[in-house]
């Protein structure tokens, strides 16, 4: 069989085989180099990779470290694209592309609902550097036409958004970013690259926080960029000298979740599309937000550009918001905390947390009421989840 025949491997087997260097001790997969510099047995041998004439390792901030290599390289295939670059955090990923793509004067369109930190950014950070931004609802999509404007660099969405789980067609908004001359960043972190995969559908970057599905275990925090090796060249600056590359042990912790990042978030897909299904027969829920529920907003689009759901459902519990935290307070399998993704469930009351210091008025406006939870499936059985809402719901 020639090379050119051969069948793409399955993302099961990227997960595990993907960017993976093996060393002359013959460890079964990349090693930790816990290492900030690399040694050279001559100065031609150090130009040499200075200069670019060969691969090497010089220095870990500059991401020049096998550990932190390796997991580029998994990230990058499990997500179609041709590189990434890692971070120490989600967000130092979004404000490196963001800083990388937007100068002073120049303007950033986010869709729909995006994560608080991403918002504060947006919202009251960037404007400092004269980087203003329009917030559009997805109700509001078809006014992107009026809102972009020459300067605009960037259309920034997240899909599914946080808290409302709300879909963007990545497809429709890439067709416009690229008639406009426009870099569009989806960040997918709800999603992960089981569920799906923007860079198909024509996004230009893709973001993530590492700290949810892909590590996976509630102990790590990290981020990634992934697209074309074009795009990534005009981030690597902002990483190297805001000096927000991911630690070696972090990237080491990264690649072994990896590696079973298909089974648990299928796992959890199928938790989050139980619940849902559960929750929306229940009396004592107003309204379930799932992509995977047949009449819910944006399930169209979701059946066309997903391959799961993921295991992030909410819901608004039938009460104010002190019954709600009462509802929260009785749920024994979901830890309440901040956070997703983990191998533990999680719970919380977005107006707690993650859009606690929003305008109370845009918080209504974006359906971020006092009796909406949001709930975070781990890897426990499915049944027992479902037990625990229905005891907690009907207590
Ligand atoms: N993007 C999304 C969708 C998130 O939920 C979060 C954090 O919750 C972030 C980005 C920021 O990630 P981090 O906390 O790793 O900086």
């Amino acid at each position: 069989m020639n090379e050119n025949s051969k069948a793409k491997p399955g993302l099961s087997t990227l997960c595990v085989h993907a960017g993976e260097k093996l060393d002359s001790q013959g460890a079964t997969h990349t090693p930790l180099y816990n290492h900030s510099t690399f040694g050279f047995s001559s100065t031609r041998e150090l130009l040499d990779v200075v200069e670019g004439r060969s691969e090497g390792n010089v220095y870990t901030r500059y991401g020049m470290n096998p550990t932190i290599r390796s997991v580029e390289g998994k990230l990058a295939a499990l997500e179609g694209g041709e590189g990434a670059l890692v971070f120490s955090s989600g967000m130092a990923a979004i404000a490196a592309t963001l800083f990388a793509y937007c100068r002073s004067g120049e303007h950033v369109v986010c869709i729909g609902d995006v994560y608080g930190g991403t918002y504060e950014l947006l919202g009251s950070v960037l404007p400092h550097q004269h980087i203003d931004t329009t917030f559009l609802l997805c109700d509001d999509i078809d006014r992107i036409y009026q809102v972009i404007t020459s300067s605009t660099r960037v259309i920034f969405l997240e899909t599914p958004g946080n808290p409302t789980l709300e879909i963007v067609d990545i497809e429709a908004v890439s067709r416009l970013a690229k008639a406009n001359n426009i870099t569009l960043v989806v960040d997918s972190t709800f999603g992960s690259p089981v569920n799906q995969s923007p860079l198909r559908f024509g996004a230009d970057i893709v973001v993530h926080s590492a700290t949810k599905y892909l590590g996976g275990h509630s102990d790590i925090t990290g981020g990634v960029a992934i697209g074309a090796n074009a795009a990534l060249k005009q981030i690597f600056p902002w990483r190297t000298n805001l000096g927000q590359i991911m630690a070696p042990e972090v990237a080491f912790l990264l690649a072994r979740s990896l590696r079973t990042l298909v089974v648990r978030v299928r796992q959890q897909n199928a938790s989050g599309q139980a619940i849902a299904n559960f929750l929306s027969r229940h009396p004592k829920v107003k309204h379930v937000n799932y992509p995977g529920l047949p009449d819910a907003r944006g399930h169209d689009i979701a059946a066309r550009q997903m391959r799961g759901f993921g295991g992030v459902v909410s819901f608004i519990y039938d009460g104010d918001a002190e019954a709600t935290a009462a509802f929260v307070d009785r749920l024994e399998f979901f830890t309440i905390a901040v956070s997703l993704g983990g191998v533990e469930s999680l719970v919380t009351q977005p107006v707690t947390t993650s859009h606690h210091d929003l305008d109370p008025a845009e918080r209504r406006r974006r359906g971020i009421v006092d009796g909406l939870v949001r709930i975070s499936c781990g890897l426990e059985d499915t049944e027992d989840l479902v037990a625990d809402l229905q005891r907690a719901l009907e207590a």
